[in-house]
């Protein structure tokens, strides 16, 4: 058994503890570089007197300084998770957050000048050897270029956004988050207020009538705001509106294909071919139907759990599990994970005053990853594990890269913990003896990938014609809720009932404020990651290598760059189609051992 004071993780390689006067030394430090930094290189590159060797040196100054930032930010950061109750643990998040919001005012000039470099000039500058180690930093940020305002406007927008896009953001958290619901919680004899998580984790209740309810008590409150919540949802559609307009955007998703490096005809196609596979979703919805023993199941019914399957793991176990499915697929790997947990950087349990869920805290080059989880046990609980120390073993394995491209592409940032999960679900399929509890390990698998393929695809359809609606003039509540139903209907088809309530379904979906046209990313790790995984079964151990050779670039290159050494093109009109054609399969295992066919 391992001792559970060694689940927790020891923080002491970055600072002796809350106290250590070297944490405010350090961010003293930083605040210092970067007020040299101004001072030596604000002009020079917007009068274009920088030379390569100039410019080399600032762009390592200007790593430095953030590192030095990121060290005592994260650990502040690391503290508060671990438990947010202390006071000087806020003290010290404050404290980080102040100081990186001066550095980051001292330095906005850096970029914003390297923005408007001359074409000629900055393809000079690129054949320094050392400017050139930064030069996918530099890519993406000059990809910005077309879109770039003068220097004060960008400064009127950045203020202006505080009492516009920002405080509807703001609004619409505050909103979210205040909402409690009356409700009778199952096995209670009377109502009481409870928040809108609780009435969601309801969705996996095994009584159909609770879930129902459950998610109608949810929907109906948002409703009943419908009013604030539709003012919320307009002025974001319309701010983004104008803004594409001022900086001439070609198309309202032209900044997400900036930020995530994806091509607008690559996500069209991913998402078209999404659709087209839309019966196979359905086709999982009736076996679903008929494992429930319904006629024909409401979407409450879709996260419903299958027979008796709250199995339950203990730690050792789940760890044994996770560390088994990475060692049969890389020796390396699993040692690297391994490490995880003999320098306790990973923190096992909840408690009192701990932040909930589970994340991994990349850190960067030159300090370790930290993981969070909040174990209980659950089948769940142990996918969240392998989850996690995917996401742990890709930054262990970019150690090398520069700050700057350290951290995945955005539309990667999901692939090495889904691939891990991928392992695990395998090795669980494998070993598992018991019918019952493997049909509902392939239902739960089917249910994520359904969850992040087709229904995100539907999440982002909904976004693109509300912000193109909006262009036309004010949309009213009942028209959203339209839009929305008609998208969502084309997912279910006949083969789901939705209940009316969830015409507002769109209204507290948060991605939608907080992080426009996000959603697509999921759809494109998902597939992402069945071909590569498809592609370990079809090459075996050849694969291995250029996996970890993907994980150890890091953010190095495009998306399409850094997958291209396996073989995959993400032109290829084919590519998509063939993560389907997967999920296919594993539908069809669940058939035959649920004996539908
Ligand atoms: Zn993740």
């Amino acid at each position: 058994m391992t001792d559970e004071r060694d689940l927790q993780w020891d923080l002491s390689r970055l600072y002796t503890g809350a106290n250590d006067p070297q944490w405010e030394r350090d961010l003293a430090e930083a605040k210092d570089l970067a007020v040299n930094f101004r001072h030596n290189y604000r002009g020079r590159v917007a009068t274009e007197q920088i030379d390569a060797a100039e410019l080399a040196r600032a762009l390592g100054a200007y790593e430095a300084l953030q590192k030095k930032l990121l060290k005592p930010s994260l650990y502040a950061q690391l503290l508060f998770a671990g438990d947010s109750t202390v006071e000087r643990h806020k003290a010290l998040l404050a404290r980080s957050r102040e100081i990186s919001s001066a550095v980051s005012e001292e330095t906005l000039f850096f970029e914003l000048e390297l923005l408007r470099l001359s074409e000629e000039r900055f393809a000079a500058l690129l054949q320094d050897r050392e400017v050139a180690t930064c030069r996918h930093f530099l890519n993406q940020l000059r990809a910005h270029t077309p879109f770039a305002l003068n220097e004060e406007v960008e400064q009127v927008l950045k203020r202006k956004d505080l009492s516009g896009r920002e405080a509807f953001v703001q609004l619409f958290d505050e909103l979210s988050s205040s909402l409690r619901y009356l409700f009778v919680m199952p096995g209670e004899p009377e109502p009481r207020e409870v928040t809108g998580e609780a009435l969601l984790a309801l969705l996996h209740h095994p009584d159909g009538g609770i879930r129902e309810r459950a998610f109608a008590a949810f929907l109906d409150k948002h409703a009943e705001n419908g009013l604030v919540l539709t003012a919320c949802f307009n002025n974001i559609l319309l701010d983004h509106g104008k803004e594409a307009e001022l900086r001439r955007y070609p198309d309202l998703m032209t900044p997400t294909h900036l930020a995530s490096e994806t091509e607008p005809e690559m996500v069209e196609r991913m998402m078209a071919v999404t659709e087209e596979n839309f019966p196979l979703a359905q086709d999982y919805f009736a076996l679903k139907s008929k494992l429930l023993g319904l006629e024909k199941m409401k979407n409450t019914d879709v996260y419903a759990p299958i027979g008796d399957s709250d199995r339950k793991f203990s730690f050792d176990e789940a760890k044994d599990l996770v560390l088994t499915a990475f060692e049969t697929f890389s020796p390396r790997l699993a040692d690297s994970a391994q490490a995880f947990f003999r320098e306790r950087r990973i923190d096992v349990f909840p408690r009192p005053g701990k932040t909930g869920g589970a994340f991994c805290m990349p850190m960067m080059p030159g300090f370790q990853p930290y993981l969070l989880l909040n174990f209980t046990g659950n089948l769940r609980d142990v996918s969240t594990l392998a989850h996690e120390l995917g996401h742990g073993l890709h930054s262990v394995l970019a150690q090398d890269q520069k700050l700057f491209h350290y951290y995945a592409p955005l539309p990667m940032a999901e692939t090495a913990s889904v691939f891990g999960e991928m392992l695990l679900t395998r090795l669980l399929l494998d070993r598992e003896q018991d019918r019952t509890i493997k049909i509902a390990l392939l239902c739960s698998k089917l249910e994520d990938i359904i969850a992040t393929t087709f229904r995100q695809t539907v999440l982002t359809r909904f976004e693109q014609k509300a912000h193109r609606r909006r262009g036309d003039g004010l949309l009213a509540a009942e028209e959203l809720c339209g839009l929305w139903w008609d998208e969502n209907a084309k997912l279910f088809g006949t083969a789901v009932d939705m209940i009316p309530s969830y015409r507002w379904g769109w209204s507290y979906i948060s991605h939608f404020i907080h992080s426009r046209f996000y959603c697509y990313s999921y759809v494109f790790g998902e597939l992402l990651v069945l071909a590569l995984y498809q592609k370990y079964l079809e090459e075996g151990d050849s694969f291995v290598l250029k996996y970890l050779q993907l994980l150890a670039a890091g953010g190095s290159r495009p998306p399409g760059e850094l997958l291209a050494p396996l073989g995959i093109d993400l032109n290829d009109p084919d590519f998509w189609q063939k993560g389907y054609d997967f999920v296919r399969g594993l539908l069809d295992e669940l058939k035959e051992l649920a004996g539908v066919r």
